[in-house]
């Protein structure tokens, strides 16, 4: 084991600006601290006018100044925060801790193992990479819901998960025993950012130091990253953290900073308080437009008011999760006395939330600050009273709607041409509807939800259920309005719902919105109502806790009578895992590519994330979601029709069903209670006897198995020398893509079900791995063979170049030819030509998807050209050595008038590259003629400019870390 590093665990404490000092810990001793207000007397900066967001990061900032990685300017720069300056200072963020899912921990570990590989090859000592804050991975992304509606069906989806994983599981093991740092949380507790909130969060952190030469520990704010992009939820909690990609994090592990650009803070401000009815879902959905509209990409927003005070913790999480949703990197909530209240409800003890309250005050953090108190960049307000029942879709989470509206929207996105985000269908084709026959049999416990696989669209039941009849072909319904067909048992039709998931941390953290689907389930179920056989119901809590007050309160077992059985303590639906679909269902909406619907309580919506086969997906809350569950369909208007016939034969209302707060508020008492997060968060081994059954392997450096299909050394530090290249021109590069607006980190790099005629589908079936058994494109990010064939794989992604396909298709050139996008990066690299990708707004938004980056590179790509990137996923680029340009205001890909057809070359670039400096795209069309296009060099920071120089973030961690073996800089 190393040497702990000054700035991270430090060994003598110094007073710089003037600022250690001492606070009560609340057990009648001091414990030390770099105080903010002293750095405000020492004159360094007005810290207490500052938003506390940003003063949270000044305290890090501060007490990692040791002129090395952090500079006394740092300091001195940020502590003079201005709301309006222009944003060119970038800020060295030593975070306290980092948090993992399993998606992205697994190739993280992979590559961590792989830089040990590539320093045993230089003949050094494998243990000097090491993750030096703790490192916490929640497997939580790997569960699929394969078995639904029965009461044994989180057992079997368990066990489905270990026999699909036990590769993937082990790899982790050994990671356990490899590095001293980094901890697991098995399979089938929760999910990472419930878990984080409920019981990894400690609020305040200390580490050992000597202060006038005796042993003390220095307190510090529990502050992260995390590979997920909704590590934002913490931000409820008042503890700064956000998503970054894998590539930063592993950087963050191994000693690095984080940058980011100095942030501009938009202020909301909070008043009032919900109405009856309206849910924290509502809320956060609501905020997600407004502030979506308001642009806050890549700033942070804090709220604050009196609105925000009264705010409960976990309706602060909510709307803190969808902070990648609006765009910003942060949607935090300062600390108060509702945090401590959080902190001791779920079981964390009496000495630290003293120590909490203590440390924050003395900090003059302590309490939401009111109008007046702080200047922000942008000052928004939003009255909490003005909001209404809402949902949001059918394909952007920031598309909210109004419950009223959802029918009217449903009808008219619909017919929408597709490049207005509609469906383009021809508005006849709504009063079509088709009847499947036997589908009493797919009610719980009537056999069709046995899984044969869990790659939904491709499979084929067996069962003999396909008899696909078209029962219903009327004139066209109008006005909209009086469109209201029956959707009896058995017709599926446009706008039916076949899947209903109460799924996500979003909101299976708020026991409000939890109840609330119990209560209502409850209520339906005593008047008789049933869900349509045909909707997949699931429920999957980011926590056991959920499931320990909802069998309290007596209210799972009205779920399950609806279906929303138990299947699982993780992601689930959420994150696109929901498993098939029953066989004739999928086969119904393939064949006749009906526009069917899914109800969720996530945060994402994006086309094939939730499942392939279904296009429009509806956002909402957890009693929402059982409400439309028992609809059986979107295009309907819960305030105006029924939801159904109770067992009296009379129409049923969803206001008849909706629980009031205060039966919410009356079971809230039992939902929070300390002893069971005690219980249920302890010695999670013990807990999980499946856990302890995989074996580990050991030792410092893995032993990579070249069959195995899971698990490969990645080619990142092959030919690995101890210096960097020179920063080049790029020459006659071709267009592997073009593609429009919006295109997500899952269009690039999907996380679902691999197809069996793909390249990494041919792939598995080369490599013996039968069709059943392929997992999905998440799981097996551990193997860079598997992920490469399946960048650009997603089947709903559009390659302009090659109009009316979807799917990653694109044309060789000169040729023309139509091939995969894999297929064409290898005959590019044949010829040794590198490749451009060309894009439109936003590229690369959605989750923090390090595998879109590390794809992009893998096959080829050498830079992208987009209007805009998404911030994480620009950083990514850099981080592996792809280059981001950005086309000027005013020129895009289509006023160019490119097809892909002609040559790239990108000037300027040299070794004297400037962050944001402006390059030339030359473009050479066919007919020879050439064009010089100005675009932005989104390269932002200087540090970035030596991680492209290094070809990514890893390369020069690693060359940092080789050239100053044995030395303690080696970790600075
Ligand atoms: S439940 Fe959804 S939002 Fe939460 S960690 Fe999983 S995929 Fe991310």
């Amino acid at each position: 084991m190393h040497e702990p590093d000054e700035g991270l665990f430090m060994t003598n404490a110094q007073n710089r600006f003037n600022t250690l000092q001492t606070f009560d810990l609340g057990n009648g001793s001091k414990g030390a601290f770099y105080s903010l207000p002293h750095l405000e007397k020492d004159g360094t900066g007005p810290v207490s006018k500052l938003p506390v967001s940003i003063r949270l990061v000044i305290e890090s900032v501060l007490r990692n100044c040791d002129g090395k990685r952090v500079s006394e300017q740092n300091v001195r720069a940020l502590a003079n925060w201005k709301p309006n300056a222009a944003r060119t200072e970038e800020i060295p963020f030593v975070v306290a801790r980092i948090v993992l899912q399993d998606f992205t921990g697994v190739p993280l570990l992979v590559d961590l193992a792989a830089m040990r590989s590539a320093v045993a090859r230089l003949g050094k000592n494998p243990k000097m990479i090491e993750p030096l804050v703790p490192v916490d991975l929640v497997v939580d992304h790997s569960v699929q819901v394969d078995f639904f509606g029965t009461g044994d069906a989180m057992q079997r989806n368990l066990d489905l998960e270990f026999r699909r994983n036990r590769e993937r599981y082990q790899f982790l093991k050994w990671g356990m025993q490899a590095f001293d740092t980094f901890k697991v949380i098995p399979p089938g507790i929760g999910i990472v950012h419930q878990v984080n909130l409920e019981y990894l969060a400690k609020g305040v952190l200390s580490s050992p130091s000597i202060l006038n030469s005796q042993p003390a520990n220095i307190y510090y704010p529990d502050t992260l990253v995390g590979t997920d992009s909704h590590t934002t939820m913490i931000n409820g909690l008042g503890i700064v953290g956000w998503g970054v990609g894998g590539i930063e994090a592993e950087a963050g592990m191994l000693g690095q900073p984080v940058y980011f650009l100095t942030p501009d803070v938009v202020g909301v401000y909070l008043s009032g308080s919900l109405r009856e009815g309206v849910t924290a879902t509502d809320l956060a959905l609501t905020i997600t437009q407004m502030l979506r509209k308001a642009k806050v990409v890549g700033k942070f927003v804090e709220f604050y008011g009196p609105g925000a005070a009264a705010l409960p913790v976990v309706d602060r999480a909510t709307i803190a999760n969808m902070a990648p949703e609006y765009g910003a990197t942060m949607g935090f909530f300062p600390i108060d006395a509702e945090c401590v209240n959080y902190l001791r409800a779920t079981g964390r003890s009496e000495e630290l939330c003293r120590l909490y309250q203590n440390y924050y005050r003395a900090q003059g953090l302590f309490g939401i600050p009111n109008k007046g108190e702080i200047q922000y960049s942008v000052e928004l307000e939003l009255d909490l009273a003005s909001v209404v029942p809402s949902v949001a879709g059918p394909k952007r989470p920031q598309d909210r709607i109004e419950l009223p509206n959802l029918k009217r929207e449903f009808v008219s996105v619909f017919s929408k041409p597709i490049a207005e985000n509609g469906f383009g269908k021809p508005f006849e084709e709504l009063a079509k509807a088709f009847y499947i026959s036997g589908t009493d049999r797919m009610r719980p416990g009537g056999g069709s939800q046995e899984p044969v696989s869990k790659q939904g669209s491709e499979t084929r039941n067996t069962n003999p259920l396909t008899e696909l009849e078209m029962v219903n072909n009327r004139p066209t319904p109008d006005p909209v309005i009086a469109y209201a067909p029956e959707t009896p048992e058995g017709v599926i039709r446009h706008g039916s719902v076949l899947i209903a998931a109460i799924t996500s941390c979003t909101n299976t953290s708020n026991p409000s919105v939890m109840l609330a689907a119990g209560l209502l389930a409850k209520k339906a179920v005593e008047r008789g109502l049933q869900v349509n056989p045909m909707v997949k119901a699931s429920l999957a809590p980011g926590s056991r806790v959920v499931s320990d007050y909802l069998n309290k309160t007596g209210l799972q077992p009205y779920l399950d009578q609806l279906g929303f059985n138990l299947v699982g303590y993780g992601c689930t639906t959420c994150i696109g895992n929901s498993g098939p679909l029953p066989a004739p269902i999928d086969e119904a909406v393939t064949r006749y590519d009906l526009v069917a619907a899914s109800v969720l309580s996530g945060n994402r919506n994006f086309e094939a994330r939730v499942h392939q086969s279904i296009k429009a997906n509806f956002l909402m809350s957890p009693p929402l979601v059982v409400a439309f569950a028992l609809a059986g369909r979107v295009d309907v208007d819960l305030t105006r029709e029924p939801i159904g016939k109770g067992k009296d034969g009379k129409d049923v209302f969803l206001k008849d069903i909706w629980p009031t707060l205060q039966e919410v508020r009356d079971l809230l008492q039992s939902a929070l209670r300390p002893e069971v997060f005690r219980q249920l968060y302890r010695d999670f081994a013990a807990q999980n006897p499946k856990w302890n059954e995989i074996p580990a392997t050991t030792g410092n450096a893995y032993e990579w198995d070249p069959n195995s299909t899971y698990i490969q050394e990645p080619p990142f530090f092959t030919n690995f020398g101890p210096q960097p290249g020179t920063i080049k021109e790029i020459s006659s590069a071709r267009a592997l893509g073009i593609f429009g607006d919006s295109v997500t980190t899952d269009h690039i790099s999907p996380a679902g079900s691999i197809k069996k005629n793909s390249p990494a589908g041919k792939y598995l079936l080369d490599h013996g791995v039968a069709f059943e058994d392929f997992n999905s494109y998440g799981s097996r990010r551990g193997n860079d063979r598997v992920m490469t064939r399946g960048t650009f794989a997603n089947v709903r992604i559009k390659n302009l170049m090659v109009p009316g396909t979807e799917g990653g298709v694109t044309k060789f050139q000169p040729t023309g030819e139509v091939m995969s996008i894999y297929d064409a990066s290898l005959k590019y690299s044949e010829h040794n030509i590198p490749l451009i990708v060309l894009a439109g707004q936003e590229y690369g938004t959605g989750s923090s998807r390090d595998w879109a980056a590390k794809g992009t590179a893998l096959l080829g790509v050498k830079c992208v050209v987009a209007q805009s990137f998404e911030r994480i996923h620009r950083s990514n680029l850099v981080g592996m050595g792809v280059l981001p340009l950005q086309f000027k205001e005013g020129t895009t890909a289509q006023t160019l008038q490119l097809d892909g057809t002609e040559l790239y070359d990108v000037l300027g670039l040299g070794p004297g590259l400037k962050p944001q400096q402006d390059l030339t795209l030359r473009i050479t069309r066919v007919n020879g003629r050439v064009e010089n296009v100005p675009v932005t060099c989104r390269i932002d920071t200087p540090i970035e400019i030596d991680y492209y120089q290094h070809g990514g973030i890893l390369s020069y961690v690693l060359r940092q870390l080789v050239g100053a073996q044995g030395s303690s800089a080696a970790r600075c």
